[in-house]
């Protein structure tokens, strides 16, 4: 039976970056070694490290004077590294959700954290529109797609501070504008490749002008002065996210999907609005997330949700069980989920409601 891949990250990848991947894992460029077996310093590794940075420029159109970097530790070693970089003694975050409740915490090791909006009275169900943020502080963080609460922020907002972005689930979804922002960053393992490498794009202006000692790894100076080489890369899943970025191109890059990405979510949400058994955790429309859709049985039907999931099990579809701040379900549908499986995806709704 064909298998719907609904997991939150990491998640699924085009069958181009499996293929070409797997591969490479046997025999890597005509070496006749494995990707996993040479030195990050030989030329062919390079090759890859160069054209991966090539492509994130082209593709989401980075300006000059910006680096993107290929980092590790994840979306959660960002939380400290930026304001470890940036937070001179004031920083402002949008809590929307989990994750930014997490870069807060590790914000406060370094300075003082003020919360410019927050979404935290309802469960995190919508986007915050009425934002403070002060003019002394060092940037506002902004988490623009809330993994497990499914709401996404749509805007790079035009606020009179430098602006630093989570994107960790929604980057290559859509066009953004760099220019707004002084850090990005995104652990691979949702959008881009297998969990290792976490993509950060930097101002190079916006390092180094607080006066606070860094150390070496933990400097973004360190990772720009070097290519991402300062230290081992993680070489595979870099080769990884290359092939995606690969793909991306090929299909047209963010433009085409973001396109895609608004007819899937539109015909999920459009069956979840419309079948008696679901509602959408998420009742303002305009927050919804083209990324994690999440749901709930209505209250008239609650107690079928555990027969559901067996439900959709059998039919294929794997990983749409709720994150459990949130209950209910979650169907991420990321850039690499075809329109073939949110259609099965939907399916499998139709006919559970006409069991009941
Ligand atoms: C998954 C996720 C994270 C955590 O990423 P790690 O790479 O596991 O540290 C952070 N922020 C968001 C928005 C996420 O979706």
């Amino acid at each position: 039976m064909k298998k719907h891949n609904f997991y939150a990250g990491p998640s699924i990848l085009p069958e181009f970056t499996k293929e070409k991947t797997a591969e490479a894992i046997m025999n890597f460029a005509g070496t006749g070694l494995s990707v996993m077996e040479v030195s990050h310093r030989s030329k062919e590794f390079v090759a890859v490290m160069d054209e991966a940075v090539a492509l994130v420029k082209e593709l989401l159109k980075v300006p000059e004077g910006y680096s993107v970097l290929f980092l590790q530790g994840g979306a959660s070693t960002q939380f400290l590294m930026a304001p470890y970089n940036l937070l001179d003694k004031k920083a402002a975050y949008l809590n929307t959700g989990a994750w930014s409740a997490k870069a807060i915490k590790e914000a406060k090791f370094f300075g003082e954290v003020v919360e410019a909006a927050s979404s935290k009275d309802a469960n995190y169900n919508y986007i915050p529109k009425k934002i403070d943020v002060p003019s002394d502080a060092s940037y506002l963080h902004v988490t623009t797609n809330n993994t497990i609460y499914g709401t996404q922020l749509y805007t790079d907002l035009d606020v009179d501070i430098p602006l630093v972005g989570d994107m960790s689930s929604d980057i290559f979804s859509r066009p953004i504008d760099i220019s707004k922002y002084d850090l990005i960053y995104a652990g691979a393992q949702k959008n881009l490749g297998p969990a290792g490498a976490t993509l950060v794009i930097v101002k190079n202006s916006a390092v180094g002008k607080i006066d606070r000692q860094i150390p070496t790894m933990l400097n973004y100076q360190t990772h720009i002065d070097k290519d991402s080489m300062f230290n081992t890369p993680s070489v595979l899943p870099v080769f990884a996210s290359l092939q995606t970025l690969r793909w991306l191109k090929q299909n047209g890059g963010v433009e085409a999907m973001e396109q895609t990405n608004i007819k899937k979510a539109a015909m999920l949400y459009d069956e979840i609005d419309r079948n008696k058994l679901f509602e959408s955790t998420v009742p303002n429309k305009e927050d919804r997330s083209k990324m994690n859709v999440t749901f709930v049985m209505t209250p008239e039907f609650a107690e079928f949700e555990k027969e559901f999931l067996d439900f959709a099990s059998e039919k294929g579809m794997i990983g749409i069980k709720g994150h459990r701040s949130v209950g209910g379900f979650r169907a991420s549908i990321y850039n690499a989920m075809p329109v073939e499986s949110v259609k099965a995806l939907i399916e499998t709704m139709q006919e559970f409601e006409k069991t009941k």
